[in-house]
């Protein structure tokens, strides 16, 4: 018995704290039918968004990751991840009335926060058929059909500490072996994931994505976060930051804690020569490892009483972010002496929107 889908377009919304995350499902077997009744408004689309990189200054389409000829219920199609900052989403929600999207109404299925702030708009204005769908339950959702789909969607570096070559893996993920899901977004949830439908949200910290980027800007002037990262891969840390050996002319032995640790986060900057000495890249590169030392004692901390030996970390700050996925690989496993393994993954802030996609065929 085959069921009976919704009629396209299919489009599900992921409204974070920072970025908007679009994922729109594109068949490439449409019956006759189909043809006749959503032929004209999948060729706008296809027009508009499809043939596409950039939309106006702010939306982007992640064009490296889509997915090409999948299988989705039994539908076949491409998948385009589509991300622009929440911060314009009244001008996103004009283009649709200019590109008279609000002439059809369609279902969507949307999540995050944005889902209840803007779910006026979406049904006065775009007329839309908006169901709210839980972020976490979604994120988890989207994780298990993108891990089973693509075989290179987790991965792990084999050397972390390695620049050159850190030795990047695909790694065989199985859901059904308990995890803990680290979402770095603007602010962190920390998840415990025992299968796919049974999960708790054992920890968070508002000391995220958002707070790299705040504070960034603060101290560099920068205006972007993909100039942020690019600062924080120039720059030394260890400018800013006091570390072990400054306190104690070489190891902590007693306690194990090698000269090169972080003791005191900006710690050397309550003095003015060294203050003087720091540049924008170096205040930039201190910013990204405070907070990643932040979220690595956390991770560890909650996978240690958990019991788990497997860390996934996801969410937008881990976007052309190499440089954190090393840090935080490198800190697992020296940390837990070998014990934990960090897991990152290739669709980075684009789970929940797929989950939420997954529920035009529920
Ligand atoms: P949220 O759902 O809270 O918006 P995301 O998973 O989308 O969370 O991650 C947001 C974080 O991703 C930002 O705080 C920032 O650190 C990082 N980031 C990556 N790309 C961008 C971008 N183009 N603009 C702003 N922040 C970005």
């Amino acid at each position: 018995e085959k069921k009976v889908l919704p009629v396209f377009p299919w489009f599900a919304i992921d409204i974070g704290g920072t970025l908007v995350k679009l994922v729109y499902f594109e068949p490439l077997d449409l019956t006759p039918d189909e043809i006749r009744t959503e032929g004209e408004i999948l060729m706008n689309i296809r027009h508009y968004l499809v043939s596409n990189r950039a939309y106006g200054e702010d939306g982007f389409r992640d064009d490296a990751l889509e997915l090409k000829n999948i299988r989705f219920g039994g539908r076949q199609g491409n998948l385009h991840f589509i991300r622009f900052p929440t911060s314009k989403m009244s001008n996103f929600i004009d283009l649709c009335i200019m590109k008279h999207l609000h002439t059809l109404t369609f279902q969507v299925f949307a999540t995050g926060g944005g889902a209840y702030k803007f779910e006026y708009d979406a049904v006065e204005k775009l007329k839309l058929s908006w169901h709210k769908c839980d972020e976490l339950d979604t994120l988890i959702k989207g994780l298990s059909y993108l891990s089973k789909l693509n075989p290179n969607e987790c991965f792990y570096y084999e050397e972390p500490q390695n620049e050159a070559n850190p030795n990047k893996h695909p790694f065989k993920f199985d859901i059904r072996n308990p995890f803990l899901l680290v979402n770095i977004g603007s602010g962190i949830s920390i998840l415990h994931v025992e299968s796919e439908t049974s999960y708790r949200r054992i920890s968070g910290t508002s000391i995220g994505g958002g707070t790299f980027l705040g504070l960034c800007c603060l101290l560099t002037g920068c205006s972007s976060y993909d100039e942020a990262i690019q600062l924080a891969t120039a720059g030394d840390s260890t400018k800013v930051d006091k570390l072990v050996k400054d306190i104690y002319g070489g190891d902590y032995e007693r306690f194990g804690l090698p000269g090169h640790i972080v003791a005191s986060s900006f710690g050397h900057m309550n003095l003015s020569e060294k203050r003087d000495q720091a540049t924008i890249a170096d205040l930039a590169r201190s910013t990204l490892v405070t907070v990643l030392n932040n979220i690595g004692s956390i991770s560890m901390m909650c996978a240690q009483t958990e019991n788990v030996n497997r860390i996934l970390f996801s969410g937008s700050f881990l976007r052309i972010n190499d440089l954190s996925m090393r840090i935080l690989a490198f800190a697992m496993d020296y940390w837990s002496r070998g014990k934990i393994k960090a897991i990152f993954l290739e669709h980075e802030g684009y789970f929940s929107a797929v989950g939420s996609l997954r529920e035009f065929i529920r």
